[in-house]
């Protein structure tokens, strides 16, 4: 995992399978809009039903919860310490919930997302 620094927040990046680790509290600094990123929050719903292998929190090595993310459909599932360490994107993740944030037009995370990651925003078809 490498570290990177996304408007004075810092977060940790896997370059092996493109994943994001965001320790807990950081992706509401990341997201800037506090009234946003507490809809996001709420949104969060423990999922019982994913077939999903867990993944092991990077902190305290235990096996993560699955969480699904908003009403949207394809439901977007994330990864979430029991102990409350932080969250776990999989590759493109963080961009998609970001997304799903309806953030202000001139909110730069999206696009600084885009630029480091190198994911295309996705479009409406
Ligand atoms: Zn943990």
């Amino acid at each position: 995992m490498i570290t990177l620094e996304l408007t004075d927040v810092e977060i940790d990046h896997c370059i092996k399978c493109g994943g994001i680790w965001l320790d807990a509290g950081e992706l509401e600094l990341l997201l800037g809009e506090p009234e946003k990123a507490k809809q996001l929050l709420d949104a969060f719903k423990l999922d019982s039903t994913s077939t999903e292998k867990p993944r092991k929190c990077p902190i305290c090595y235990k096996k993560m919860r699955k969480i699904i993310v908003g009403p949207t459909k394809p439901a977007l599932l994330i990864d979430k310490c029991r102990r409350g360490d932080g969250l776990w994107f999989d590759k493109g993740e963080l961009e998609d919930i970001i997304s799903r944030a309806e953030l202000d037009k001139d909110n730069k995370i999206q696009k600084l997302l885009a630029d480091m990651f190198g994911h295309d925003q996705k479009e409406e078809a």
